[in-house]
C-alpha cells in the first residue's frame, strides 16, 4: 500500500494498513508527519462528537493519538473541553468537544504510532504522476534529492488533500463552489505569545458578541478603513501553554492550491497579513498589549481544491437528514463550515444546520474512473457544502482509517477495493476500535 501524503488522514491510512499486515510506504513532502495539524499550525482539533457533544463518534486510531498526546501533556482530551470557552475561540456553535494539541507532540505521536506498525516512512518525497495501466492505478513517480522514483504499488491512497493522484491518473474532479468555480479562501496561521490570557478571558465575559470576539473593535476598525485582513472576525483560539494562541484570521482571496504560484502568493501575502494583523492587535485588543508574534505556519492553509469525483457524491441533504448509508465507514458531527470565496464572513452557523450525527460512505473513497485507488480526507467525493464540514481533521482521520483498512483488507482478499466486501471493511474496522453506531 503506498500512502500520498501524512497529514491527518495519511497517518492513520498508513497506520491502519500496516496494522492489518499490509506492507505500507508514506510518501510525505515535508519533513514530518500531520499536514495541517503541524506544517499549517492548523488548530484545535475541531469536534469528534456529534453536533450536541454527548457521543463521541470518531474514535479509533484519532481517540489513540489525542490520548498519546495527552500522555506527553501534548493536547487536552476533548471530553474535557467545552462549547464557548477558550480553546473555542468562544465559539458555541459547531464547536463542542474540540481538542487543543501541541504540533510537536504531534510530529512524535505520529511517528511513534507510523514506526510501530511497521510503517516506511519517506520524508520529502513528492509526487508527481500517477502510474496507470488501462484504468488501474499500480503505482506513483515520486521526487527527491536523488531525482524521480518509480514506486509500484497494490493499491494508492491518495491523501494529498488535492487528490493528486487520483488527477494525475485521469480521474475526473469538481473544484469551487457550483455557480462560479470559487473555492474557500487559503489562512496563514499564526501564534502569537506574551498574551495575558486573563484578560482577554474577562475581556470576553464582559462583552458577549460572540461568535465574533473582539467584534466592536474589529466591526469600529473596518469602518473607518482601519482593519488589516478582509475579515469580519478574529478566531482566537488558546493553547496549552500559558500566553499562546493560535490566530486563524488571514484571508487570501482568489487563489487555487493546487498551482505553486498561488500557493507562493499566499504564502508571501500570508504573512504579511500575519504581521499587520499582529501590530493592530497589540495595539486594539485589551490583553494583547505585550503580545509578540510566535510563529507563522511553515505552509499556508488550503481549505478547498479537488473534490475527486467517486462512487457517490456526499451532499449538504445527506448531513441535514442524517442520512443512513449501509457502506458507512465513518459517522460525524461537526457542521458545515463555508469562508466566503470573495467576501470578509463565513463559518459555523446554525442557518446551515446539520443533523446531530450524519455519516460518510465508503463509496465516498473510491474514485469512480480508477481502479487500485482510493482517497481520503480532504480530497474526498462531497459536494462544496458537504466538504466543508467533512474537511476537518477528526473526519479526516476517520476516512485515513477506513481507506487504510480497505486497501489492506483489499490486498488480503485479492480484490480491487471497489469490490471488498463492504461488511469486512465495517467489521474490521470496529474490531479495531471505530464507531459506526448500532448498524
Ligand atoms: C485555514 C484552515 C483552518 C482550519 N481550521 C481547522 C480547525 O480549526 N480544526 C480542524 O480540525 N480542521 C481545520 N481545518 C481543516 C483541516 O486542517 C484540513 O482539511 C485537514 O487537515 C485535511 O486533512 P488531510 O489529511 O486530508 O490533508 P492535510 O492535512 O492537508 O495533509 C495532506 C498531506 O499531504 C502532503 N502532500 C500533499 N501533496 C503531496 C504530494 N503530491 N506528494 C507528497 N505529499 C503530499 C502534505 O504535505 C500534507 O502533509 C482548517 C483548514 C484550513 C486550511
Amino acid at each position: 500500500v503506498v500512502v500520498v501524503g501524512g497529514g491527518p488522514a495519511g497517518i492513520a491510512a498508513a497506520v491502519s494498513a500496516a496494522r492489518r499486515g499490509a506492507k505500507v510506504v508514506l510518501l510525505e513532502r515535508q519533513g514530518f508527519l500531520g499536514g495541517n495539524l503541524t506544517a499549517g499550525l492548523v488548530g484545535p482539533c475541531m469536534t469528534s462528537y456529534s453536533l450536541d457533544g454527548a457521543t463521541q463518534l470518531i474514535r479509533g486510531i484519532f481517540d489513540e493519538f489525542v490520548t498519546r498526546m495527552v500522555d506527553l501533556d501534548g493536547a487536552i482530551h476533548p471530553s474535557k473541553t467545552n462549547a464557548g470557552d477558550k480553546y473555542a475561540s468562544f465559539i458555541t456553535y459547531g464547536h463542542d468537544k474540540v481538542t487543543p494539541f501541541e504540533p510537536e507532540a504531534a510530529k512524535l505521536v505520529a511517528n511513534r504510532m507510523c514506526l510501530e506498525a511497521g510503517v516506511d516512512i519517506r520524508f520529502h518525497a513528492f509526487v508527481v504522476d500517477a502510474v496507470v495501466e488501462g484504468d488501474t492505478v499500480v503505482g506513483v513517480i515520486y521526487a527527491d534529492k536523488e531525482g524521480l522514483h518509480h514506486q509500484r504499488a497494490a493499491v494508492v491512497v491518495d491523501c494529498s488533500a488535492d487528490g493528486d493522484v487520483a488527477a494525475y491518473a485521469g480521474n475526473r474532479f469538481d473544484y469551487g463552489r457550483p455557480e462560479d468555480g470559487l473555492a474557500q479562501p487559503m489562512t496563514m496561521f499564526f501564534r502569537v505569545s506574551g498574551v495575558d490570557d486573563n484578560v482577554v478571558e474577562n475581556y470576553v465575559d464582559d462583552h458577549p458578541t460572540e461568535p465574533r470576539v473582539y467584534a466592536e473593535i474589529i466591526d469600529a476598525a473596518r469602518a473607518n478603513g482601519t482593519f488589516p485582513v478582509p475579515r469580519r472576525s478574529v478566531g482566537m483560539y488558546k493553547t496549552l501553554k500559558p500566553g499562546v494562541w493560535r490566530i486563524n484570521s488571514t484571508r487570501l482571496h482568489g487563489l487555487d492550491g493546487t498551482i505553486a504560484a498561488d500557493v507562493t502568493k499566499g504564502e508571501i501575502e500570508g504573512r504579511e497579513q500575519a504581521n499587520a494583523l499582529m501590530a493592530f492587535m497589540r495595539e486594539n485588543f485589551p490583553g494583547f498589549e505585550n503580545a509578540e508574534l510566535l510563529d507563522t505556519a511553515a505552509t499556508v492553509g488550503v481549505r478547498e481544491t479537488r473534490r475527486i469525483v467517486g462512487q457517490y457524491e456526499l451532499t449538504l441533504d445527506d448531513l441535514q437528514t442524517g442520512r443512513h448509508f449501509d457502506d458507512v465507514i465513518a459517522m460525524c458531527g461537526y457542521p458545515v463550515d463555508i469562508h466566503d470565496p470573495t467576501g470578509a464572513g463565513g463559518g459555523t452557523a446554525p442557518s446551515w444546520a446539520t443533523a446531530n450525527i450524519y455519516e460518510i460512505p465508503f463509496r465516498s473513497l473510491v474514485p469512480r474512473d480508477r481502479k487500485g485507488l482510493l482517497v481520503a480526507g480532504r480530497c474526498m467525493s462531497a459536494s462544496h457544502e458537504a466538504m466543508s464540514a467533512t474537511r476537518v481533521m477528526p473526519p479526516a482521520f476517520a476516512m485515513g482509517e477506513a481507506a487504510g483498512a480497505a486497501a489492506a483488507l483489499a490486498i488480503s482478499n485479492d480484490v480491487d477495493p471497489r469490490d471488498l466486501p463492504v461488511g469486512t471493511l465495517q467489521d474490521s474496522l470496529v474490531e479495531h476500535g471505530a464507531y459506526l453506531g448500532t448498524r
